[in-house]
């Protein structure tokens, strides 16, 4: 049978690639992002006790309404602005299928999709499956900048869609209030519709603020947030993560949303809606990561990487041009088999595979992993 692909120049994910470089291996995994460090005992025994009190049927389609009012309450706490559960608030399989179904939902052959490169991996096949064409702005190197007159003459008639994120992965910049301002200018009066991937919302360093989309009314008028459990809460196989926007918006997201997946693990919305009753829970976080970053960097501030701490995610950047001029998918593979220590090739991510000679490294580490990790790169 013949067959003609509709991603013909997609092959598997980097992160599947390095993981499985990793284990092959038995090297040390700083390569796809997620802890190595157990999920909150309190969490598992919430979601245990919904499973043994009944909540194993279907979910309401957008989600658990006490989750989707959780979440509510969160944005109220967090960035003083309201969505309402019952219609701008949908629990999805992980921010992956949000981001899939978002622009499942509005793209049509032909539209024009900005994005910024390096782009985490899932925004651009899922905008080219549905016909869209990706117009790629890359960001200002070495410090991940936006050049926002680039982004300005990239808006087209046809520009339909602008995905943002902030904290970034893979650079671990942040977005600052004025780039969010910029935005906002740029795309007030339009119909652009923005996607801001906030993922790594709780993961912001040294006493910066995460700048929200929502806290800016314009932006939120025409944005999508989505977001992801799994990095919140230490779970990243749990596949658990949730959108807001408004309700027009969200009203055409649940059309696509119904037939995807129609609704999410039901016991897992239950024991996360009793969970985030604790803000705590949430807002620890970024104090755990900036230790764990400045652990990890404090241990190999004498190698010959250049550091650019990270502002936020648990991803740190390490440029090695002192050290060779290979291309950074052959080092990072020459560091995975030879010297036991795995990480991501930014190149990967760039327009045209851009290489700045710089590997993403995960720091969602125990001590002792990071300690060997340090110990790797501090004999390079
Ligand atoms: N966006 C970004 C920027 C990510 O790093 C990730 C990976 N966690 C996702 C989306 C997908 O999140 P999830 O694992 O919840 O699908
Ligand atoms: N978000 C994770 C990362 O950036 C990986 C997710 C995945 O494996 N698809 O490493």
């Amino acid at each position: 049978m013949r067959h003609n692909s509709k991603l013909p120049h997609v092959g598997t994910t980097i992160f599947s690639v390095m993981s499985a470089l990793a284990n092959e291996h038995n090297a040390i995994n700083l390569s796809q992002g997620f802890p190595n460090f157990k999920s909150d005992q309190k969490l598992i025994d919430l979601v245990s006790k919904a499973m043994n009190s009944g909540y194993n049927q279907y979910a309401p389609m957008p989600g658990n309404l006490e989750l989707r009012e959780a979440i509510a309450n969160k944005f109220e706490r967090l960035y003083n602005t309201r969505y309402k559960p019952e219609t701008e608030i949908t629990v999805t399989a992980g921010a992956t299928q949000a981001i899939y179904t978002i622009i499942s939902a509005f793209i049509r052959p032909e539209d024009e999709v900005i994005i910024f490169k390096p782009a985490y991996d899932c925004y651009e096949p899922t905008i080219e499956l549905n016909g869209g064409i990706v117009k790629a702005v890359q960001l200002n190197t070495p410090d991940y900048s936006v050049d926002w007159e680039l982004v300005k003459s990239t808006i087209s008639g046809k520009t339909k869609m602008i995905i943002i994120n902030t904290p970034h992965n893979p650079s671990g910049t942040i977005l600052s209030k004025s780039d969010m301002l910029t935005l906002q200018e740029l795309t007030r009066g339009t119909d652009i519709i923005v996607l801001s991937d906030e993922v790594y919302e709780h993961i912001i360093f040294d006493g910066s603020e995460h700048q929200s989309a929502c806290l800016f009314p314009d932006l939120k008028s025409r944005s999508f947030i989505t977001a992801s459990f799994g990095k919140t809460f230490h779970n990243t196989g749990w596949k658990m993560g949730y959108c807001c926007a408004p309700k027009e918006l969200m009203n055409e997201f649940k059309k696509v949303h119904q037939f995807n997946v129609f609704a999410v693990n039901h016991p897992m919305q239950k024991g996360l809606a009793d969970y985030l009753q604790e803000p705590s829970h949430y807002l620890e976080l970024s104090q755990i990561y900036q230790e764990k970053r400045d652990y990890f960097l404090d241990l190999i501030k004498d190698s010959k990487f250049k550091i650019q701490p990270s502002k936020g995610t648990y991803f740190q950047v390490l440029d090695y041009s002192d050290i060779t001029d290979e291309h950074d998918v052959a080092f990072a593979k020459r560091l995975t088999i030879e010297n036991g220590l795995a990480s991501i090739p930014m190149s990967v991510f760039n327009e045209k595979g851009k290489d700045d000679k710089v590997l993403r490294f995960c720091f969602a580490k125990t001590n002792e992993t990071l300690e060997k990790a340090a110990n790797i790169l501090n004999k390079i």
